[in-house]
């Protein structure tokens, strides 16, 4: 297998996953998603499809090319020091684990960044449709954030393709709708953020809100004390989404103008 067939079966992995996710959920739901209507789904794939088409033909960036250059201008830590290639790939993956949680504590402390981040929220309920539920301009801004990183690392390419795995896979299955028996769930979320480790973060309740930032590992919400063991009012019953701007943020017009209205 050549270069570029390895490379098309890394970008199609996360999407399978996706696909398999969302048949499994609808399988096996943790929560009845019946009573907020199937439209939120198509409207946040919608955003998706919109997203996707902007970031991959519109804006001649990427980690990878970022990751390029700075091997070929000798830039960043890991292009400057001897490191086993191991290492540098474990260590960058984890600091940009590391550094995407202080993103994602950043983007509900700052107002500026909680008008984008707050489309990501205003979901009615979570399933795995809201894992790419982002406005653009958030996922611009996070693109540049995580490019200037790569640089600064001197990232191996090899650590920036999974970073980017991950950073898709993690959020897809932690934000699905599957139900997972409990031993299963207990075993994972003393490493990773599961779906009911991530549900908390989407209740209704602000204090809740404000913990489980983890998007993959969950280590930092542990050591940070953002960690919430699980929401109040229960799995199936708690109430996800925003106190205000439920009703005006469900169609992907909405969505996209959300972050220009006044609050
Ligand atoms: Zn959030
Ligand atoms: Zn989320």
């Amino acid at each position: 297998m050549n270069l570029v067939s390895s490379i098309n079966l890394i970008s199609a992995l996360p999407l399978i996953l996706f696909l398999l996710l969302l048949v499994l959920q609808s399988l096996f739901p943790r929560r009845d998603l019946s009573r907020v209507g199937q439209r939120r789904g198509w409207h946040n794939l919608f955003l998706f499809a919109f997203n996707f088409v902007l970031l991959r033909f519109l804006i001649p960036l990427t980690l990878l090319s970022t990751a390029n250059w700075a091997l070929a201008n000798q830039l960043g830590v890991f292009n400057l020091i001897a490191a086993p290639n191991w290492l540098a790939i474990v260590v960058t993956v984890i600091v940009l684990d590391f550094a995407i949680y202080w993103q994602h504590v950043a983007t509900h402390k700052i107002d500026l960044l909680w008008r984008m981040h707050k489309v990501h929220h205003a979901d009615h309920d979570m399933d795995v449709t809201t894992a790419v539920r982002f406005h653009p301009l958030e996922l611009v801004l996070s693109l540049l954030y995580k490019a200037l990183l790569v640089i600064l690392l001197g990232a191996p390419l090899a650590a920036v393709i999974i970073f980017e795995l991950l950073l898709f896979i993690g959020p897809a299955f932690n934000h699905s709708n599957l139900a997972i028996p409990a031993r299963v769930d207990a075993a994972l979320r003393k490493m990773i953020a599961t779906p009911d480790v991530h549900r908390a973060h989407h209740s209704i309740d602000i204090n809740e809100q404000n913990t489980n930032y983890g998007f993959f590992l969950i280590w930092w919400d542990r050591w940070f004390q953002t960690y919430t063991e699980r929401p109040a009012a229960g799995h199936r019953t708690m109430s996800i989404g925003l106190v205000s701007q439920e009703s005006e943020c469900e169609r992907v017009d909405q969505m996209l103008i959300a972050p220009f209205l006044k609050s």
